[in-house]
């Protein structure tokens, strides 16, 4: 394949020089690669709603004098195009966080309101749940964290772990979200006492479409991006996103937002100085 490339290594074995040739599949390709595989998960995802509405609004069509029936079938309706329009809103979030971040994208963004903001967003859907949502560790609360950044990606990320955590939780469980400091981030950490995540599953977890139990979660209403959203949002920010989980006990994620050095600090003034 003339896309393929082939690297050249010279190495040195004792006192001769041996040319070594490798076989690379390149950048490019891979990229290509992994391109294909998330367009044909994309296209296989969007297949089962989009038949779904199709038959659904046949059948509502020829069963228009049975209204129980056209009452089923149209719950059915709006379900499916509920999981359509989140399909579609994931995969834009998907590709704003995927996309580098540039001047003009960043704004100052206070991380405890949007961290608030989503928690209140949130506590409807947590209700519904039979979820108590509660903020356990308000120790970053008096002390606002300022960053620069893209408030709607990261208020996704946000969602996306409160979300995840409502719905993998029994009814009656506590999901907990703590702020804290370390010495240079800004920590959002989300707990839940829901299933837990086998480890074998852990560093999967974060890539496009990976389900630890596919046909349960899809039916759940998850697209399989929310978690691969949080990561690529995060890395744009200088941050990341980390999981801990034991299976019977529950999950726990945490967003590390790393904080840009205050104005007055050591090397800022030094900066300043020399400027
Ligand atoms: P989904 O939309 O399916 O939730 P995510 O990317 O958000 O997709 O998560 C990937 C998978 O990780 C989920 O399908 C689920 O199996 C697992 N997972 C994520 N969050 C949790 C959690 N809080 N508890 C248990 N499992 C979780």
């Amino acid at each position: 394949d003339p896309s393929d490339t082939v690297k050249i290594h010279i190495v040195r074995l004792q006192k001769r020089f041996v040319v070594v040739l490798a076989e690379d599949l390149g950048e490019e390709q891979r990229v290509n690669t992994m391109r294909r595989d998330f367009i044909a998960n994309v296209s296989h995802e969007l297949k089962t709603p989009i038949a779904a509405i199709g038959l659904l609004s046949e059948a509502v069509q020829q069963a228009a004098d049975e209204p129980e029936v056209v009452r089923d079938f149209s719950r059915s309706l709006v379900k499916e195009s509920r999981r359509l329009g989140e399909l579609s809103r994931d995969i834009i979030q998907l590709s704003e966080a995927q996309s580098a971040l540039r001047p003009e994208d960043r704004e100052a963004v206070s991380l405890r309101d949007l961290v608030r903001g989503e928690v209140e967003s949130h506590r409807s859907f947590a209700t519904q749940h039979g979820i108590d949502l509660v903020v356990t560790d308000d120790s970053a609360l008096d002390r606002d964290a300022m960053i620069l950044g893209r408030p709607t990606s990261l208020g996704a990320a946000i969602a996306n772990l409160l979300s995840n955590a409502i719905r993998h939780s029994p009814e009656g469980g506590r999901v907990g979200i703590g702020m804290s400091f370390d010495r240079k981030n800004f920590l959002v950490t989300v707990t839940d006492q829901g299933e837990g995540i086998p480890s074998e599953h852990l560093a999967r977890i974060f890539e496009r479409f990976y389900r630890v139990d596919g046909a349960r979660t899809r039916g759940e209403g998850g697209t399989g991006l929310g978690l691969s959203i949080a990561r690529h949002t995060m890395r744009a920010h200088g941050g990341d996103v980390d999981v801990w989980s034991q299976p019977g006990v529950g999950s726990s994620f945490t967003l590390t937002f790393p904080l840009h050095e205050p104005p007055g600090s050591r090397k800022s003034s030094k900066r300043a100085k020399k400027a």
